[in-house]
């Protein structure tokens, strides 16, 4: 069985990140989506309320939403996976993807870092920009699934 961790912030997920999750399931038996907590950073959304966002737009897939406090790779060992999952956009998200890549594999070099290149129609989406347009009353159609665009309009 392999398994795989798809790790990141979610806040919140968007169409981008599902895509990539879709993608990742044809390699892989079981994935993990991993929904990080890192101290000092400013979430839109709580832990809970990313995870349960992911568990609802994720209904139709084979997947495990969990958080996880620590380093990845030390959840990794505990979820027994061998893999971690992320996704490349552009050359900007190359660099501190490697420096990640290359610092999990120093810390565990059983668990390989696994690429998965986005779709071109999402290649300009991430969190970030949909809650700059949330916040701006833009219409979020294709950008994120449609409880997500809910929980967006109650936010902002
Ligand atoms: P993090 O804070 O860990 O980067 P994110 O939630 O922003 O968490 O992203 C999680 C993963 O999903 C990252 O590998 C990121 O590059 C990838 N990702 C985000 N948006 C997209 C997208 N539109 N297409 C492909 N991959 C994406």
């Amino acid at each position: 069985m392999k398994i795989a961790i798809y790790p990141g912030s979610f806040d919140p997920i968007t169409n981008g990140h599902l895509d990539v999750l879709e993608r990742a399931l044809k390699i892989f038996d079981k994935i993990i989506v991993a929904v990080g907590e890192q101290k000092g950073k400013n979430y839109m959304f709580n832990t809970d309320e990313r995870v349960n966002l992911i568990k609802e737009s994720t209904k139709h897939l084979e997947v495990e939403v969990k958080s996880f406090k620590g380093t990845l790779v030390n959840f990794a060992e505990q979820e027994q996976a061998t893999a971690i999952v992320r996704g490349l956009r552009a050359v900007s998200d190359f660099d501190h993807e490697f420096q990640l890549a290359l610092m999990n594999r120093k810390l565990n070099k059983e668990i390989e870092t696994v690429f998965i290149m986005t779709r071109g129609m999402y290649s300009y989406l991430s969190s970030s920009i949909v809650k700059e347009a949330a916040q701006l009353k833009a219409k979020l159609v294709g950008m994120v699934p449609t409880n997500v665009e809910d929980a967006l309009k109650e936010k902002c």
